[in-house]
């Protein structure tokens, strides 16, 4: 069912405890941690607790968690205290998405390119 916890997600088990992570933000509904392979100074994801394959279908079925993940990556952006930043959805295996849970990538603390690659 939409939104109930997928044994075999990476994620999941981030927020269930099972796999550590070096969390930066809890909220009620969502995670935010490091991601383990930073590609910027400040590389955060800020996912929803509850499980969404990909942002697309967080916003469709669940728009007030949609738009908690957008505040919390305001939240994480504020902490590093990033003057800009990039918060990017990768949205399917074409976009770059590898892990099938909805994540936003929090980027920030260099400067960036337009068009990304
Ligand atoms: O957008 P995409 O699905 O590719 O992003 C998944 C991200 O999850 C990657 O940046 C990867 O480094 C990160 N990751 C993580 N901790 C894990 C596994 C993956 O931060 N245990």
């Amino acid at each position: 069912m939409a939104g109930e916890p997928q044994d075999d997600c990476l994620f999941c088990k981030i927020v269930a405890g099972h796999i550590p992570a070096t969390i930066v933000r809890e909220t009620e509904t969502t995670v935010a941690f490091r991601d383990i392979n930073p590609q910027a100074p400040t590389h955060v994801l800020v996912i929803p607790k509850a499980h969404y394959k990909d942002a697309a279908a967080l916003a469709a079925q669940a728009p007030q968690l949609a738009a908690d993940v957008l505040a919390e990556t305001q939240a994480v952006a504020d902490e590093d205290k990033l003057e800009s930043y990039r918060i990017v959805f990768n949205t399917g295996a074409g976009a770059g998405q590898t892990v099938w849970h909805a994540h936003a990538h929090v980027l920030g603390g260099r400067g960036m390119e337009w068009p990304p690659g």
